[in-house]
């Protein structure tokens, strides 16, 4: 389900999250790592108000590993810790307990000086949806937890679920909404599947992620598809429908007279890419506003 973001559910969100922030030592704020840019909240600064903070990019098993590393470094020049997990298998998901306590050890130590007992972590996970928050609860816990209350709007009693390594985390997430008045990002959402088919047009999607890849993925997506040329000009659009048009015929997706059914080729495109049978692909680069990656 997508939400339909109006001035008012941002302004709720924005005071759950706040009001949730009293309760917690540390946020985890969650990030496509395919789209490190565009799951990203335009105010999350603002909102989080120097509470201290982990960036945790999810669904790096999708996204191409050196785009992630490159992604790491970025937010570590910018001050920020950060950790790449796949919350589906949990690969890494156990270096986010460790990583919360060195980021608050500083904190635990006067708490220690001072004679106290260190309380656990309490932390809060942060969003935009379908990033992967309740995924991410979940393998946390070790254990399915029935999340509800994910929408704006919608309060209910919340509760703190022990996580090992002395974090306890409270079991609704903050959802945050994207920078979603920006076309690219809409698409680019689009892509990962984060926006449903709804909102934006099956086939204009999949223009996108043929222009999108078509320029630094082209060897994958002329390997899974067995293309020839690659497009002599990707801001050329006949150049993408041609290309298009090749995938459907190799995919036998064709109507009368011979024509290809573009609707149909759209769906196969947008499905292969979400399942990452294209390959693992990132669509931003850090520096570099550019979709596809830096070598
Ligand atoms: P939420 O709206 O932020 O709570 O997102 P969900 O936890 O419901 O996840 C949205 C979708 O992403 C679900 O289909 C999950 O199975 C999938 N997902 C979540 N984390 C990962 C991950 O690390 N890797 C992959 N491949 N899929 C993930």
């Amino acid at each position: 389900m997508a939400i339909q973001w109006f001035p008012g559910h941002m302004t709720r969100a924005k005071r759950q999250i706040q009001d949730k922030l009293k309760l917690i030592d540390i946020a985890f704020e969650l990030l496509d790592a395919r789209v490190p840019l565009s799951s990203r909240n335009p105010m999350i600064d603002e909102i989080l108000n120097n509470k201290p903070r982990l960036i945790v990019l999810n669904k790096s098993d999708l996204a191409d590993p050196k785009a992630t590393e490159s992604w790491m470094q970025y937010f570590a020049h910018e001050g920020h810790e950060c950790v790449a997990v796949d919350s589906s298998t949990g690969t890494r998901v156990g270096d986010i307990p460790a990583k919360a306590k060195q980021i608050l050890h500083e904190k635990i130590a006067r708490q220690i000086a001072k004679g106290m007992n260190p309380r656990a972590i309490r932390a809060l996970i942060v969003g935009i949806p379908n990033v992967g928050k309740s995924t991410l609860i979940n393998r946390l816990a070790g254990r399915n937890i029935a999340i509800t209350g994910d929408r704006p709007g919608v309060t209910k009693g919340q509760q703190w679920i022990r996580v090992g390594g002395d974090i306890e985390l409270l079991d609704t997430p903050g959802i945050l909404w994207p920078k979603f008045e920006d076309e690219l990002v809409g698409y680019r959402l689009a892509m990962t599947g984060a926006i449903k088919e709804q909102i934006l047009n099956v086939d204009d999607i999949a223009f996108f992620a043929v222009r999108e890849l078509a320029g630094r993925y082209w060897p994958t997506i002329s390997e899974r598809y067995d293309l020839d040329a690659p497009p002599k000009d990707v801001e050329d659009s006949d150049e993408i429908v041609r290309v298009m048009e090749d995938i459907g015929r190799r995919r036998g997706c064709l109507i009368g007279g011979g024509r290809v059914d573009l609707e149909k080729t759209s769906g196969i495109i947008l499905r292969d890419l979400r399942a990452g049978k294209l390959g693992r692909i990132t669509l931003e680069a850090p520096y570099d506003d550019m979709p596809g990656r830096k070598d």
